[in-house]
């Protein structure tokens, strides 16, 4: 088995962040993979796996930052226009989800309900080891994580609720498979990196900074074929990575606009 496939990853920094995963009652956890393994020294000891929800959205968020700031028309995150009791859900510089004919840079980048987004987002999962040397078997992303306590004051600074959130802060590192991409649509991503920035809840509480650091682009050939080992094949894989070389970045603009202009005057030549 040989592919090849182009890849974003993305190193980003943050203070202090909620990705609000579950909400269990007062309290909102990020979402408990489980545990494994890591050894330090001749020990063993096990960590607690977290994963990063919400990665995908932030992109989304960027992306519909991006389109605005160059006046694109593109999808919103709704398919209806209004609520029922007329507030208009679709705002200035949106069309509701899936109406765009050609599909708009958002829709062919992130699909809809009914179509699969050309990009996938992932991250390893997040764990808090106190030692400075260790080894795990599979990746993970070594970050502080904590729970913190708090409680919500009434004006008269009467105790009215009491409730837990888990944050982590640190670096990290998220990829973006963007093997389906055009040139021009990787390059629209790109871009959109540069309006990231928060990532989880918490945002008017001065939670959820994230600063993008760097960024990679690489070419990844992955083989993978079985080894005979005693009567068990074992599964060999072989990585090449190169970097993904784009010509000037920020050409991508005549493309992705125009296809917004020939939208619209396909809409004039209807009326
Ligand atoms: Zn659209």
């Amino acid at each position: 088995m040989k592919k090849t496939k182009k890849q974003i990853n993305v190193h980003a920094f943050t203070p202090i962040a909620k990705p609000i995963n579950t909400s269990i009652q007062k309290n909102s956890t990020m979402l408990l993979l489980g545990e494994i393994p890591y050894v330090n020294g001749s020990k063993t000891f096990t960590t607690k796996l977290y994963y990063l929800k919400g990665l995908r959205g932030m992109l989304r968020h960027a992306c519909m930052d991006l389109a605005r700031a160059y006046d694109i028309e593109v999808c919103h995150s709704s398919e209806k226009t209004e609520l029922r009791d007329g507030t208009k859900l679709v705002s200035q510089g949106f069309h509701p989800l899936g109406a765009c004919d050609p599909p708009c840079i958002l829709r062919r980048i992130f699909g809809t309900f009914r179509e699969d987004s050309r990009i996938s987002v992932s991250a390893d999962p997040i764990t808090s080891i106190s030692h400075k040397e260790y080894i795990t078997e599979v990746p993970v992303q070594k970050v502080h994580i904590a729970s913190e306590n708090r409680i919500a004051l009434s004006y008269d600074r009467i105790p009215i609720q009491d409730f837990r959130q888990s944050y982590f802060s640190g670096y990290f590192t998220f990829s973006i498979d963007a093997t389906q991409l055009t040139d021009d649509e990787i390059k629209f991503l790109l871009e959109s990196l540069l309006h990231i920035e928060y990532y989880g809840g918490g945002r008017s509480a001065g939670y959820g900074h994230v600063k993008i650091l760097n960024v990679e682009l690489l070419h990844i050939t992955i083989e993978r074929k079985f080894e005979s080992e005693n009567g068990t094949l074992k599964v060999v894989e072989e990585e090449k990575v190169t970097p993904l070389e784009l010509d000037t970045l920020d050409d991508w603009t005549e493309s992705i606009s125009l296809s917004a202009l020939t939208q619209e005057l396909e809409l004039m030549d209807g009326e």
